[in-house]
């Protein structure tokens, strides 16, 4: 199919087929065959071969939407549809196509090819739109690669860090060579930004990853805001000894770190948000030896930066005050601080009048409690996000799963959300 070809009867029935549910269904599961780790488990990641191979079947799925298509500096795949006329500013429709390791198949790729459905059915029923659409399929929001998230969608705001160059894989190849092993310049990265001038907006389909929806037995919801979160590297540093020491000579910093661990989840609990230690590594971590040092990780993470902020200070007091009473020391250093990004009332209120297109009667607002694309691009324009029931609320695990009638609904909610923004009747 060529791409600005008059729209025609057959062009229209082909696009209907193309982006019915299980068409999007068969999509994913294509996607999933391009991954690394064997026995059907998924793991695609930045700037690897399976990156360059799904941007070439989502640029050909855009093509056949009636889009024209790049691949911008950072290896973003992208694609554009003109408005009423060429050159207008741009509503985004985007998610991401990089995975983490054993991941499920519908976490960043369904929202790319709803994306592409919404656009394609657009342009097959000949609707000329007072915006330019296009679709960006980030190649990394996870961060599995390089340890850190969202440097596709980071490009693409223009809020790359160059000393992010540096950062290097488990292989230890570095980002920059990485680019250059993709046929990307890093010289080049800043090309990859937009301007918010040629902007309206940027709306995201995902998966909820979260049990809210299913409970309340609804298909589709609406975000809030993405929680902004902020980590934190913990070490208790007390004094190995031998087994046999008594305990009121000890300075045992596991004993000292578990007091820590249980805080911060009943102080989290207490005032309504969300923290995790998911990391621990004790020293020397023999049976026979009080643990002379620990180190942990705290994750947190609230709606408003404020009521986080307040949460880490008192939990910063009483760690002290626990390390304080069994003489250890405590050391907390910073290693992540991103503000929670608020989605946008014009375009919440304009996904609500596409679930509402859809027949669902309510739509709840949730807040999402995990990291999105949306939270990079929120630096350069306005964003919302519609959220879609996922099974028991699994996410990054291959269990993840939606039914095609939820696909459906999602498809039917993201085209209607676009038209209600354009003043289009529906
Ligand atoms: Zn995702």
């Amino acid at each position: 199919m060529q791409q600005g070809q008059t729209v025609s009867v057959p062009s229209a029935s082909a696009a209907i087929d193309r982006t019915s549910a299980l068409s999007i269904l068969a999509r994913c599961d294509e996607l999933a065959a391009h991954s690394t780790l064997p026995g059907g488990l998924i793991k695609r990641v930045y700037l690897s071969n399976e990156h360059r191979a799904v941007n070439a079947l989502a640029a050909q799925w855009m093509i056949e939407a009636g889009m024209r298509t790049w691949q911008d500096a950072a290896g973003n795949q992208c694609g554009r549809l003109e408005g009423r006329t060429p050159g207008l500013p741009a509503l985004l429709l985007g998610s991401h196509l990089d995975t983490v390791p054993s991941a499920g198949r519908y976490d960043g790729i369904l929202g790319v090819l709803i994306g592409i459905a919404a656009v394609d059915r657009i342009h097959a029923s000949g609707t000329e739109l007072p915006f330019a659409l296009e679709v960006v399929a980030f190649g990394d929001e996870e961060g599995t690669r390089f340890g850190r998230a969202l440097l596709g969608s980071r490009a693409l705001a223009g809020t790359f860090d160059r000393d992010w160059l540096d950062l290097s894989d488990a292989d230890g190849i570095s980002l920059s060579d990485a680019y250059r092993a993709f046929g990307l310049d890093p010289e080049n990265l800043g090309d990859a930004a937009r301007g918010s001038d040629d902007l309206i907006g940027y709306l995201e389909a995902h998966i909820e990853q979260g049990p809210y929806l299913e409970e309340a037995d609804q298909a589709l919801g609406i975000v809030s805001s993405i929680a902004g979160a902020r980590r934190f590297a913990i070490t208790v540093t007390g004094k190995a000894g031998h087994s046999g020491t008594p305990f009121d000579r000890r300075h045992d910093a596991l004993a000292g770190a578990s007091e820590i661990v249980t805080l911060i989840e009943r102080t989290a609990r207490d005032a309504g948000l969300i923290a995790t230690v998911g990391h621990l590594d004790v020293f020397p971590n023999a049976v026979n030896v009080i643990p002379g040092r620990v180190e942990l990780s705290l994750d947190l993470r609230a709606e408003f930066d404020t009521e986080r902020d307040a949460v880490f200070e008192r939990l910063s007091t009483i760690m002290t005050e626990i390390c304080h009473s069994r003489g250890l020391t405590l050391d907390i250093r910073q290693t992540h601080n991103a503000p929670a990004v608020a989605c946008s009332p014009g375009l919440r209120e304009a996904i609500a009048v596409g679930i509402a297109a859809t027949g669902q009667k309510d739509a709840q607002l949730l807040l999402s409690r995990a990291g999105h694309d949306g939270m990079a691009v929120g630096d350069l324009t306005e964003i919302a996000m519609l959220f879609i029931r996922c099974r028991g609320g699994v996410s990054h695990h291959p269990d993840e799963h939606v039914t095609a009638a939820d696909v459906a609904s999602a498809t039917d909610a993201f085209e209607s959300a676009v038209l209600s923004l354009a003043g289009a009747t529906l």
